[in-house]
């Protein structure tokens, strides 16, 4: 097999044998890949120290056949995540961040677009950005590149008109509001204000980068624990678990945290 190479992020490694890793890296060019790092864990590895988690390295693979681990024969650090010395806020958006990308990408199914919202999310997190709007940034925009936006104007189950100026009944299960009449037929529905949809729809908004814009940031910081809060619970139906992460996440938007 020809060897294939790519940028990525490393989302986790686990120790493998005495002197090999295992690494789950999201790739720019071929989406989600787990493979073997032979020889990685030895102090003088070739790999040098570039398959730390959250690290974004140029990396060389060999494909394998369905069911073998592609095989990471070069690794070469471009960026190393700094979280850890900034804050511990910074440090656990950082691990939510690998864990969100592990759960909702597919192998081998490459989204460029989320590839390059990632370093966005990453430079934010462990830079001087604010941490809490990167995330919920991150997360509303990766939903709607991986094609699960919720709807905020139109009943999710019949597809009539809904109100933006009253509070309207949301249904994770549905895939956003629901109408008066379908509502009964949801499992799982709460009720969302208009601010905090209008912020969603903000965050839903065609950019496909962070940070978000100043006037966005504005209005979504009185708003963000609602929001923050319904995201969390759409995401919950969408993977179908809660992320480990998801408690970790900042209760508040700290902009000098
Ligand atoms: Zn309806």
């Amino acid at each position: 097999m020809a060897a294939e190479s790519s940028v990525a992020v490393v989302l986790k490694t686990i120790e493998f044998s005495e002197t090999s890793l295992i690494v789950t890296l999201f790739t720019r060019d071929f989406g989600q890949v787990t493979a073997i790092a032979k020889g990685a864990r030895r102090p003088k590895s070739s790999f040098e120290g570039s398959l730390d988690l959250l690290a974004v390295c140029r990396v060389v693979l060999i494909r394998k056949a369905s069911d073998a681990l592609d095989l990471l024969t070069e690794a070469k650090l471009n960026r190393r995540f700094r979280g850890a010395d900034k804050s511990l806020t910074r440090l656990h958006g950082g691990y939510y961040l690998a864990e969100m990308l592990r759960l909702l990408t597919e192998t081998h199914d490459p989204q460029p677009m989320l590839y390059d919202l990632t370093l966005d999310a990453l430079s934010q997190i462990d830079g001087t950005g604010n941490a809490a709007l990167a995330l919920l940034g991150f997360d509303a925009i990766a939903l709607r590149l991986l094609g699960h936006t919720p709807t905020t104007r139109t009943c999710a189950d019949c597809g009539v008109a809904t109100q933006l100026d009253r509070s309207v009944p949301f249904s994770p299960a549905a895939g956003g509001v629901v109408c008066g009449s379908c509502r009964i037929s949801q499992p799982s529905v709460f009720i969302v204000r208009p601010k905090t949809l209008q912020c969603l729809e903000r965050l839903l908004d065609n950019q496909t980068r962070l940070p978000l814009a100043t006037a966005s940031a504005n209005k979504i910081d009185a708003n963000y624990r609602d929001v923050r809060v319904l995201l969390n619970r759409y995401i919950e139906v969408i993977l179908g678990k809660t992320p480990r992460m998801q408690s970790f996440l900042p209760a508040r938007m700290e902009p000098s945290e």
